[in-house]
């Protein structure tokens, strides 16, 4: 485990007790399947138990495919990455945990033999990633190593249920209060992992597993009274909650419902519910899952608490502790007070995983009901703090740094595992989950991808062509066997001014419609093709709190100022050691004095995404941040005093 690492979990271990104060609970993690249940298909009749439907659902995951593109790109790499992570090596904790032999070389980070949170991403991310890319590319042979996996691994739960890559008496430490790091926050990974197997690739030995696991969960809290176990959930304890909603979801089994209301972790939702932001000095990532839990709730009951719970977090995150590319946890992974972030610039801001499971919770947010706002958020987060978090060789970073001079840095593909490495590599496997949505008589296009979508209900198939974000524009052409009534709806987003469309060629009047989809609903026959255009400006946007300062943003792209790689080695981009600015300082603020239009900044030409500042005293060359992988950048400026 790096010293880095080690750093994390000892100012852990020190302050679990502390954390009970309802302080940070450090190291963030998380991940999660996705929506389990959510994306099964109605045909599979797992859908009865939810009380409040989507009124627009995904596309189940197999009905999308992405064609050549960024986005294609990144899918791509991440698949070559779970095939270099050899099952042997994944299995060995689990294994010796329960005292079977193996002679495997294990893995480092914080996947280590003494590694507290082993087995999250082994046991956890890594099923769930493999199940989603099966769904995203139809890749049988993965399919198959992650099956093995999960036989491998149903062989290592133990007679009562328990299964993990360390020993039961971790939550004795927990239950007794001692320092442990978060044993149900890698519970919840193995469940989960175990249920998105199930959801998506139909394994029925995943779904026993995860029963067990549940079992066992359910028996350990049981004879907890609830200021025990009020205490018990101050150590991080991941999406508990949700995975307990989604086995019920899947199995109708009332002891699983009980299970995740008893999970509920009330003294982080009693704020929320009555509508106020106390989130100033949380850990971010330790609670956003718990809020997508409350989402799952809400579906399966009807409760209405639930919803209140997960609408005003949404709506305060989005509102006051965002920074401007998206992401929005400071510099101790944690929350600051609302409307601050331009004090709180950072080398370790913006971690991945939190970025991640906002997207999460943005789907449930649109599938109750589908507004534009929702998806020019996952956009933005998408492509500013989601894309360009992963470089060439399909390694993942842990944070986004937003302080001047800060870069990234990218893990290894056998020693760091951290948090984000699991969520990203499940990122990167479910890039086609979110681009089309469907209702009874409408697709909605959500995001201009290059990809395409098959409609069995219709007898037709939607084909995109964008090279987005490129070029501001998007093709969408239908492909039926008979002509076929359906409405398309277009995200019109909020950044683009003057969008035309066009069928066939001809200029069409497209209706904007309350929630902010461009219509066009009429009888589509094959070959028909819609184009749209989606002009992109560039425009400031003020830091809100920090009235000095600004960022640029040209379409859904935040901008970088490039700084350069002076001092800067590849061992400090690549390798285990995770971020740091240690072994080089911030740099300054860059300045800027602006035109009357506001702007300091001009677009290089047409075919290209540099941008370079006007009348300056310091020149500086801009691309969008996804773009920036191995040098210094700052997104954030500060107006200069005038002298
Ligand atoms: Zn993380």
């Amino acid at each position: 485990m790096s010293g880095k690492s080690v750093t994390r979990r000892g100012f852990l271990q020190t302050s679990a007790m502390v954390a009970g104060g309802g302080v940070l609970v450090p190291r963030g993690l998380w991940a999660l399947g996705q929506d389990a249940a959510v994306d099964v298909p109605r045909s599979n009749n797992h859908t009865g138990y939810e009380k409040v439907e989507w009124k627009a659902r995904p596309f189940p995951m197999a009905q999308v495919r992405l064609r050549p593109g960024p986005l294609k790109d990144m899918q791509e790499r991440d698949r070559m990455y779970l095939y270099m992570l050899p099952n042997d090596r994944l299995l060995h904790s689990f294994r010796l945990t329960a005292g079977k032999p193996s002679t495997a070389q294990p893995l480092g980070g914080w996947e280590a033999p003494d590694g507290e949170l082993r087995g999250h991403l082994a046991g956890g991310h890594y099923l769930s990633a493999c199940a989603l890319m099966y769904a995203s590319t139809g890749d049988e042979s993965l399919r198959l190593k992650a099956e093995a996996m999960v036989q491998a691994l149903a062989e290592c739960q133990q007679p009562n249920g328990y299964l993990g890559a360390y020993p039961e008496n971790f939550y004795d430490r927990l239950k007794n209060h001692k320092p442990v790091w978060a044993p149900f926050y890698t519970y919840h990974k193995i469940m989960a992992g175990h249920l998105d197997m199930y959801v998506h690739c139909g394994s029925q030995v995943a779904l026993q597993t995860a029963q067990r696991m549940a079992g066992w969960a359910i028996r350990w809290i049981a004879p907890l009274s609830d200021e025990e176990l009020a205490k018990v959930q101050m150590v991080e304890h991941g999406g508990m909650n949700e995975v307990m909603f989604n086995l019920y979801a899947i199995t109708g089994e009332k002891r699983y419902l009980d299970a995740g209301y008893r999970f509920e972790h009330m003294r982080f939702f009693d704020p929320l519910a009555a509508r106020e932001d106390k989130l100033a000095g949380l850990h971010s990532n330790t609670n956003i899952p718990k809020v997508i839990g409350a989402a799952r709730g809400y579906e399966l009951t009807g409760d209405e608490r639930y919803k209140g719970i997960a609408e005003f977090f949404w709506q305060t995150i989005a509102d006051h502790h965002t920074f401007a590319p998206g992401g929005t946890s400071n510099n101790n992974e944690g929350w600051s007070e609302p409307d601050t972030s331009g004090t709180h610039l950072a080398a370790g801001g913006q971690e991945c995983c939190c970025s991640y499971n906002m997207l999460k919770l943005t789907r449930h947010m649109f599938g109750w009901k589908p507004d534009a706002r929702w998806m020019d958020y996952y956009e933005h987060l998408l492509w500013n703090v989601r894309a360009g978090t992963q470089n060439e060789n399909g390694m993942l970073m842990y944070y986004v740094p937003t302080v001047p001079g800060g870069w990234k840095t990218f893990g290894d593909a056998y020693d760091s595992h951290w948090c984000c490495t699991g969520t990203g590599s499940e990122e990167y496997a479910k890039l086609v989950d979110t681009i089309y949505f469907q209702d009874e008589r409408s697709v909605y296009v959500n995001q201009f991808v290059a990809s395409e979508v098959t409609w069995p209900e219709k007898h037709a198939r939607l084909v995109q062509q964008t090279a987005f974000p490129e070029e501001g524009r998007t093709s969408i052409t239908v492909h039926a066997e008979t002509p076929v009534a359906f409405a398309l709806r277009v995200r019109a987003p909020h950044w683009a001014e003057g969008i035309a469309v066009s069928v066939n060629g001809r200029p069409e009047k497209a209706v904007k419609g309350s929630d902010g989809y461009l219509v066009l609903d009429r009888t589509w026959k094959s070959g028909d093709e819609v184009e749209v255009s989606l002009p992109m400006k560039l425009r400031r946007e003020p830091v809100v709190g920090s009235p000095e300062l600004a960022t640029l943003a040209y379409g859904p792209l935040v901008l970088a100022a490039r700084m350069g790689r002076d001092g800067l080695s590849q061992d400090m981009i690549d390798g285990s050691e995770g971020p740091s600015m240690d072994r080089l300082p911030a740099l300054p603020l860059p300045q800027f004095e602006a035109d009357k239009s506001g702007l300091w900044v001009k677009k290089d030409d047409e075919g290209s995404l540099s941008f370079r500042t006007v009348k300056q005293a310091k020149e500086m060359e801009l691309r969008p941040l996804y773009q920036v992988l191995d040098e210094r950048y700052s997104v954030y400026w500060q107006q200069a005093r005038k002298a």
